[in-house]
């Protein structure tokens, strides 16, 4: 099977032939339909967090159940379905707190002395997050994915996997945005213009979002913005403090940059909340005034939207399918898998919501 092997950090993706091992008592494979080309992957392919290579990136993928192993029961060949990073045991402390996105994994991968799920001509191919979807097949644990209904397109059912999850969970089960609140948004890509509606879903009276990009500013407000400040022209956190009268109950960091994580916690309001969702580059560490902790502002991190995707990810397909949540507005670019750097060369100039690739 096909495959975008990144052979070294900061080298092109190539497409080369692997193979795929069979599947064990709870591995599932699948034939990947769709694959989105998300920030985080960009981040290990530059090396800014680690990953071991050769490796086969990706994370965020649907596709359609191929064969089973003989203890899988929860879906048969021919199911539709998303892939997770956030698996979860269901065994481990997190799991039982509440927690299955914090679920360390033990036992839902191969021991890294193990056969490897992919590899080339007998050498392994490191399996990134245990799923590596840019490829034509994925060799992955039953507990990595989730079933979804037929009626979801599977183009759009690949962004549920990781930018709808993460942007829509992160206000909505991280932060816990309610009815009546005023939220910012930091960077309108496709993990902030969920993190948009995500508000919109959950009532928030009014929506801000900030980017430097007018035409991010403008598909922010299809989500369900109600106001757009630029932050090439003006200076974000004052005229958020002035737009509100004082600061906002969340603010959403969707960039992954030290400044924005601080202009985040910056423009709270008293009691307000502060929630990272990008990827700060590792050993950059972040400043902030003492004082205003006390008056209750907090600041908090958001891994893939703290989710229970078993549960969430059936949800926001009924969601998309009543047509309250948006998917077909966050594809900017379709691409075929040979194309898939000039997804990367998209991401790294930021001029796209999403690039998706479909098999
Ligand atoms: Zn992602
Ligand atoms: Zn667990």
């Amino acid at each position: 099977m096909r495959a975008a092997v990144l052979t070294e950090v900061n080298e092109s993706l190539e497409i080369m032939d692997l193979e795929t091992d069979k599947p064990r008592a709870n591995e599932v494979l699948i034939r990947t339909a769709t694959a989105g080309v998300c920030h985080s992957d960009l981040h290990f392919q530059e090396g800014k967090y680690p990953c071991e290579c050769p490796t086969v990136l990706g994370h965020e993928a649907s596709g359609v159940v191929e064969a089973v192993g003989s203890d899988v029961n929860y879906v048969a060949p021919g199911d539709h379905v998303i892939t997770c990073v956030s698996m979860s045991c269901g065994d481990c402390r997190q799991c039982f707190r509440g927690n299955p996105h914090l679920c360390a994994h033990e036992g839902l991968v191969r021991a890294p002395g193990d056969t490897p799920r992919l590899s080339r001509k007998g050498d392994r191919i490191h399996q990134f997050n245990d799923l590596s979807c840019y490829a034509e097949q994925m060799l992955v644990h039953e507990k990595a994915i989730v079933k979804i209904t037929e009626d979801l397109p599977l183009d759009k059912a690949a962004l549920l996997g990781c930018s709808v999850v993460t942007g829509v969970g992160a206000v909505q089960r991280t932060a816990k945005v309610g009815p009546g609140d005023t939220i910012a948004v930091v960077g309108c890509g496709g993990i902030g213009l969920n993190a948009i509606q995500g508000a919109r879903i959950a009532g928030a009276e009014r929506v801000i979002a900030v980017d430097r990009l007018s035409d991010k500013l403008e598909l922010s407000r299809v989500f369900g913005a109600t106001d757009t400040v630029d932050a090439s022209e003006v200076d974000a956190v004052g005229t958020i403090l002035e737009l509100t009268r004082g600061g906002v109950d969340h603010a959403i960091e969707a960039v992954g940059l030290k400044q924005t994580a601080e202009q985040c916690f910056n423009m709270l309001g008293v009691g307000g909340t502060a929630t990272v969702i990008g990827m700060i580059p590792i050993g950059t560490t972040i400043e902030l005034q003492g004082v205003a902790l006390l008056a209750e502002r907090k600041i908090q991190g958001s891994v893939m939207g703290s989710t229970r995707f078993r549960i969430d990810m059936p949800m926001y397909a009924n969601l998309y399918l009543q047509g309250r949540l948006k998917l077909d507005e966050l594809v900017s670019r379709t691409l075929r898998l040979d194309e898939i750097n000039e997804g990367f060369e998209a991401l790294r100039r930021g001029d796209v919501a999403r690039s998706i690739i479909n098999f």
